[in-house]
């Protein structure tokens, strides 16, 4: 399979030659051909499965084959709910689109206004945006949807979260009826399946398996530990075992500060991504984790999600997450090709509560132990912990029924999708792709 016979022109398939792509991802092979013919998308997907090339690819063809004007109008508007996946989104297009005469632009907020406006200004094809700042700049007239053929809605659940809907209707009133929408998702709650129903118009529904998987195992181990001697324990952790690269996930986004700072006192080095940073502060952040200049990545959940985190050999829960889907995310950041990878879970008596609900979605049982000098101060707790097998499981084990946040398929099942072969639920694909617009 390449990337011309899915449908690609020579300006793409160049450009993505150049990325060191050789073979398009599984979703890219389902998404490509269905896009270009202009089929409506819905889409289970998260970061590390190409998802990002599956529509931006499509999408740009589309554009270049329609262009009438050399400055817009702005006809594709991919719509993210972090600065960071705009970012991240907004780059990817720039470098599939070097051989073309799209133009392109990202807007989001915590960065100066006054540039963005004049980017749009000067005109775009494709825009990257988070909703909130679109909007504003959609009520100071700096941006017209009425030309707009492509709507992308990425991690759509994530804007859910983050409580965009009221934008991203809002900014969907201003859209023509008549157009194509793509909706990527990695979880389908009853909300995300009410947003795609009133948008998607019979779509296509596709689900990616995350790339280079199938070798890959992650064990998960829960220590039960008293709540004030979890910094202790990370830092023994990670000093102990003199871990390299280490991403660790906290609840709140002062819990990831204080750790921070405990760690650089350790001579630990390290770095929060959170939403209260900067811009600048958390790109900067991301660099120097990934070229390996700091060991610690510490984040919170929302920060971390859509980031081009590369997989990583050990990925720490300092909290648990109070929503457990938020658990298969985070561990989906650790495991290499080959390689083992570990979910480490630090649970004070708190937390048991969170445990039992990713239990249920896992229908696993986390195996718990406890460490001499940081046990939980909770006796009872203990007591319970310490009955526990130490032990681990692979991510092959396929939960029974990992269907609980409510909606039907194509809900994500975290471990059992990895290892399945990439060609399964495509439905109405074309062999001979070609756009019918
Ligand atoms: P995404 O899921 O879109 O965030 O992509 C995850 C990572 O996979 C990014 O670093 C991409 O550059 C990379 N990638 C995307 N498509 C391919 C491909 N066909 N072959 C190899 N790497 C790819």
């Amino acid at each position: 399979m390449s990337f011309k016979s899915l449908g690609l022109t020579t300006a793409f398939v160049k450009a993505v030659e150049e990325k060191g792509y050789t073979t398009p991802s599984p979703i890219q092979q389902k998404t490509i051909p269905i896009i270009l013919e202009g089929k409506d998308v819905l889409a289970s997907a998260q970061t590390g499965t190409g998802k990002t090339a599956g529509f931006t690819l499509p999408v740009l063809q589309y554009l270049t084959e329609t262009k009438q004007q050399k400055n817009g109008p702005l006809r594709a508007l991919v719509l993210t709910p972090t600065r960071e996946l705009a970012a991240q989104v907004y780059e990817n297009i720039k470098e599939y689109s070097k051989y073309t005469d799209i133009k392109s632009g990202v807007v989001f907020g915590g960065v100066n206004i006054v540039s963005q406006k004049s980017m749009l200004k000067n005109g775009v094809d494709i825009l990257v945006a988070t909703p909130g700042r679109l909007l504003d700049l959609h009520e100071q007239n700096s941006v017209s949807f009425k030309r707009i053929d492509v709507l992308i809605l990425d991690e759509a659940d994530r804007m859910l979260d983050m409580g965009f809907a009221r934008d991203l209707n809002k900014l969907i009133s201003f859209m023509p009826v008549k157009r194509q929408n793509l909706l990527f998702s990695a979880t389908f709650s009853p909300e995300i399946r009410k947003l795609a129903e009133g948008i998607l118009k019979n779509p296509v529904s596709v689900a990616a398996e995350p790339q280079n998987s199938t070798a890959v195992k992650v064990t998960h181990k829960v220590y039960k530990i008293d709540k004030n001697k979890k910094t202790a324990f990370t830092i023994k952790l990670i000093t102990d075992n003199d871990w390299q690269q280490v991403l660790i996930f906290t609840r709140t986004k002062h819990g990831a500060n204080k750790l921070t700072e405990s760690l650089l006192k350790a001579k630990i080095t390290a770095a929060a991504i959170h939403g209260n940073k900067s811009q600048g502060a958390r790109t900067k952040a991301l660099k120097n984790f990934k070229e390996n200049s700091i060991k610690v990545l510490v984040a919170t959940d929302i920060a971390a999600r859509g980031l081009d985190i590369p997989l990583l050999p050990h990925v720490i829960n300092y909290e648990l997450p109070n929503v457990p889907e938020d658990y298969v995310h985070r561990i989906g950041r650790t495991g290499r090709a080959g390689a083992e990878g570990e979910a480490i879970s630090l649970v004070c008596s708190e937390e048991t509560e969170f445990q039992n609900e990713i239990e249920k979605l896992l229908k696993e049982k986390l195996n718990s132990e406890i460490v001499e000098g940081f046990e939980p101060t909770d006796t009872a707790e203990a007591k319970r912990a310490s009955t526990q097998s130490k032990g681990s499981f692979a991510k092959k084990k396929k939960p029974s029924n990992s269907n609980s946040s409510g909606g039907n398929s194509p809900q994500k099942k975290p471990f059992e999708k990895r290892n399945k072969p990439a060609n399964s639920s495509e439905k109405g694909r074309s062999a001979a792709p070609k756009r019918r617009r």
